[in-house]
């Protein structure tokens, strides 16, 4: 356990904050013990894995546990579904590129995302058609409550559109030890995501492998390195309006676009990257924060940014999409301390 830890290296954004307390957890043991000592003295928790999906906002008071257990194996391969178990202080894409390796296929759409192989069930990573949850089996938590380790099939995790029981009920309870994927042999491959197909145009066949270098490819020329600078990927989620809403707002914006959502209601879901570039803050900056100049949907750390600065601008792009389009943003990203009555919804 060290104290008074700088946990600016341990956030993508980049920014200032400290932790009381900081414990390296690499066994369940330590974990065990950290919580106890966090009971003990009535100490907060926070659980922190890659640190790029977090706006630290001030000094941590209590406990940091940043997760370091190790570990790939294959459970099971019965020629075609291979089940491969991945401890949650794994690097998420390394992880992708011993799949892709040993020729288990499934997550080469999911290639270059920062962060930890633990994160991925909280907010159901998601990218170029394939969510993390298609290929989630069950998951492994240490259950705060009873001070156990249980398992959750997928079906019972709540997975959404970067969304999870992780996310709510079990936000403080369930820390996530084991993730176990069902991946393929077969080397089929998902283009759904037209900029995907698009950048594979011609190609025949199309490999996993060649999956994986086109998403790597187009991310790296669209997104920001957070090492070069510094960002959580995309601030925002993309709001999910009543069909009928989106109809209106394109009587007045013809060429707002959306998707329509599966599901008893019909609704559409709109890029927030659109409502942002359209009210006007693409590559704008208030104080050392920004909107990235290529991508609208990520702020950046444009050097010495505190929390308060990315706050600002957050606030200031959320109320202004609310007041040009009367759509309330949601970020995407956990604000540590969380922040009350940030949902989406339609105003
Ligand atoms: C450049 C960039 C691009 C990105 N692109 C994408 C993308 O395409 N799709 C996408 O979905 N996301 C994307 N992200 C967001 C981010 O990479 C993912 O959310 C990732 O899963 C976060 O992993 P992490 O280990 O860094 O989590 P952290 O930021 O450390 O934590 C995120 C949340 O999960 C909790 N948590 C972490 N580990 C555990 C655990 N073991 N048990 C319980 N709770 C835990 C934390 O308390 C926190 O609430 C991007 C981020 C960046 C910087």
């Amino acid at each position: 356990m060290q104290q008074h830890v700088d946990l600016q290296a341990f956030n993508t954004f980049g920014l200032p904050a400290r932790a009381r307390w900081f414990c390296v957890v690499d066994s369940v043991v330590t974990l065990e013990g950290a919580l106890q000592f966090a009971r003990a003295q009535t100490l907060p928790v926070l659980v922190l894995g890659g640190g790029s999906n977090v706006l630290l906002r001030e000094d941590f008071p209590g406990v940091v546990l940043h997760m370091q257990l190790r570990g790939v194996q294959q459970l099971a391969d019965d020629g075609d579904t291979v089940r491969v178990q991945a401890a949650c202080g794994e690097n998420w894409h390394d992880f992708v590129s011993t799949c892709l390796a040993h020729g288990w296929h499934g997550l080469e759409n999911l290639a270059l995302i920062p962060g930890s192989v633990g994160a991925a069930p909280i907010q159901n990573i998601g990218a170029y058609g394939v969510e993390a949850g298609e290929r989630i089996e069950s998951v492994q938590v240490w259950n705060r409550e009873t001070a156990s380790v249980e398992w959750i099939a997928a079906a019972d995790c709540g997975f959404g559109y970067r969304d999870s029981v992780f996310k709510r009920q079990y936000r403080d309870s369930r820390i996530i030890l084991q993730v176990v994927f069902r991946l393929q042999r077969s080397a089929t491959v998902n283009l759904s995501y037209s900029a995907l197909a698009q950048a594979l145009a011609g190609q025949e066949p199309v490999t996993p492998q060649a999956v994986f270098d086109a998403v790597c490819r187009i991310r790296r020329s669209r997104l920001p390195d957070p090492a070069q600078l510094g960002n959580a990927g995309s601030f925002f989620k993309n709001p999910v309006i009543p069909a009928a809403l989106h109809r209106q707002l394109q009587q007045r914006f013809g060429d707002m676009p959306g998707h329509a959502v599966a599901g008893a209601e019909p609704l559409v879901k709109v890029p927030a990257a659109w409502l942002i570039e359209r009210a006007g803050w693409k590559g704008r900056r208030l104080g050392h924060a920004g909107v990235y100049e290529k991508q609208a949907l990520v702020l950046v750390n444009h050097g010495g940014a505190r929390a308060q600065d990315v706050v600002d601008l957050a606030q200031a792009i959320m109320a202004d999409v609310r007041q040009k389009f009367g759509i309330a943003l949601e970020p995407e990203v956990q604000w540590v301390p969380a922040q009350q009555g940030l949902d989406s919804r339609v105003c």
